[in-house]
């Protein structure tokens, strides 16, 4: 591919690369899209062996992926192998790095949680004086949202809080049960809201770019794309100072290659994008890349039994379904220990409960399990986690993974701030559970580690002052400008918003401005 020049390679394949490679081939710009990892069948990848089939019996080998917690012997090779791509970290402050290298990334497998976030995020600095507001508002994105949530098909309804925006949405109207109307009366009381919670349907349960995205792009004619090849460097042309060359590697017959590109742009995924960068030497004039790395705080939570609905008396109209308190903490009021806020996942089990949630063994915890089944009400946090400097990724020049391009390494940690948040959603969960009268079984104040949520954010912030943000609002480089990154990497603050929505319609804003520049001449 040496001799060979294209318009605009892509980098990356999943929810940010996706719509990169839609917006520009509709555009009738062509691209060349690298992906790490190989091509899957989700049909045929996803077909399940019994327990008995695998030789740990659906638990995962011993020591396999340490860092994901979400992975078990049914899916372990779903995950980035962490022998082969390593990462390195303070062992006092572990980093849980949750990796998905085949073609469409993680968006094969995202829960779909699809969320806005508002100008209590955007202007965060304005409201409280931390941080950085980013350089856009709610107002300047809208419109971009509104057409992703179209695409992805985004179910919720208008809740009319200036916290949660309302979008464009398949309404969902659906009568909530008696257990969950329970609950939100005791919310009122407390003055917490409990809404309808929004989730991308996409099709047939698939809200991926592989099925919602790419396919477009291909129709168009315009786009390529070479799966199994690591990318290991970008090279800018010297008379110029733009990039020009990325250099990668085929992952399984390990031959280096070369391709030149007019425009390069970077969605592989938050960390990769950074730490390709960084190898790189390029687009940090300012000195800030890598650092502000946030994600969301996740594990604290309640779990408790709705009395009326155990032995055997659960119906539909009495328990089921979910729910989602948005912020409600740092909007009018001041909380006296915390800035910003969290949100509540709210759900309703119908089925068995997780025998941890009762302190007895033998004939008595087999009784209870029975009597419980079906019963189960909970919450679970996702809190914003402060953008801080001193949280950061920088490469790590004594480890190289399988192709040797030197890792990350990856220094982060929560504070008080994300302590005391999820110590007061735990107490406000208990406080509206008990209201409602249900049984409050178990509780859990402890934030798993840094980077669980699988919402890596920021990194190659955003902003108009070059000496303190890495790409302008437009997610273009302010040092190169033929180089954009569209991935969560440009994020200025988290939110407790999960980021997808909100990296699609940044994806689809950068995309368009950069179709745009391309047709003026000016990149
Ligand atoms: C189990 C799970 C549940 C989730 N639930 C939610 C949810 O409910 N709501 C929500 O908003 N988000 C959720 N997320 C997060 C969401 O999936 C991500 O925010 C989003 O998919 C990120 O998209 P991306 O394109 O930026 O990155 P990725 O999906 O990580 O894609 C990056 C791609 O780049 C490629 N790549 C990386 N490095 C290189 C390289 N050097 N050379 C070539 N290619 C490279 C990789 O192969 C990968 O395919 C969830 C994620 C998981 C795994």
């Amino acid at each position: 591919m040496a001799e060979e020049k294209v318009d605009v390679l892509i980098i990356g394949s999943g929810h940010s690369g996706g719509m990169a490679a839609k917006v520009l081939t509709e555009k009738g710009i062509s691209c060349l899209m690298l992906n790490a990892g190989p091509v899957a069948d989700v049909h045929k990848d996803t077909e399940m062996k019994p327990a008995y089939a695998l030789p740990f019996r659906g638990f995962k080998q011993p020591g396999q992926l340490p860092h994901v917690f979400q992975s078990n012997e049914f899916n372990a090779n779903t995950w980035v192998d962490e022998k082969e791509v390593p990462y390195t970290y303070d062992p006092q402050h572990p980093y849980n790095w949750v990796r998905v290298r085949l073609f469409g990334g993680r968006s094969l497998f995202w829960s779909r949680q699809s969320f806005r976030l508002s100008d209590y995020e955007f202007k965060g600095k304005s409201h409280d004086g931390f941080g950085d507001d980013w350089p856009i508002s709610l107002a300047d994105v809208a419109q971009y949202y509104s057409r992703v949530e179209a695409i992805f098909r985004v179910r919720g309804r208008a809740e009319g809080l200036p916290q949660y925006p309302d979008g464009n949405f398949v309404v969902d109207d659906s009568p909530w049960p008696t257990s969950m109307q329970r609950f939100i009366t005791a919310g009122k009381q407390l003055g917490v809201p409990v809404c309808k919670a929004r989730s991308s349907m996409g099709v047939d349960g698939l809200a991926s770019s592989v099925n919602l995205l790419l396919p477009d792009a291909f129709a168009t004619g315009k786009l390529r794309a070479i799966p199994n090849v690591v990318v290991r460097e970008l090279s800018v042309d010297k008379n110029t100072g733009l990039v020009n060359e990325a250099h990668f590697v085929d992952r399984l017959s390990r031959r280096e290659m070369s391709v030149k590109a007019r425009v390069v742009v970077l969605a592989a995924g938050t960390l990769e994008s950074t730490r390709l960068l960084l190898n790189s030497k390029l687009a940090n004039s300012s000195g800030v890349m890598g650092h502000y790395l946030m994600d969301q705080v996740y594990g604290p939570g309640i779990v408790c039994s709705v009395p009326e609905a155990r032995d055997g008396k659960a119906t539909p109209e009495l328990i089921g379904g979910y729910a989602l308190i948005p912020r409600f903490r740092n909007i009018d009021t001041k909380a006296k220990n915390f800035i910003r806020g969290y949100a509540l996942n709210v759900h309703s089990n119908i089925g068995p409960m997780d025998p941890r949630n009762f302190a007895t063994y033998g004939e008595d915890l087999q009784k209870k399990l029975d009597s419980y089944h079906g019963s189960g009400f909970g919450t679970s946090i996702m809190a914003e986690v402060l953008a801080r400097y001193e949280n950061h990724v920088s490469i790590d020049k004594n480890v190289t993974d399988a192709w040797s391009i030197p890792v990350l390494n990856i220094q982060t940690k929560y504070t008080d701030n994300e302590f005391n948040m999820s110590r007061d959603a735990v107490d406000t969960s208990i406080a509206m559970a008990e209201a409602a009268g249900f049984e409050v079984l178990s509780k859990n104040y402890d934030p798993n580690p840094p980077g669980y949520s699988i919402h890596e954010l920021g990194t190659c912030r955003m902003g108009d002052n070059p000496k303190t943000s890495v790409l302008n609002k437009w997610n273009q480089s302010h040092d190169i400008k033929n180089l954009f990154v569209v991935d969560a990497s440009s994020f200025v603050s988290a939110g407790w918003q999960n980021p997808t929505m909100t990296i699609v319609t940044l994806a689809m804003r950068a995309s368009e401005y950069l179709a745009e520049q391309m047709r003026q001449g000016n990149v």
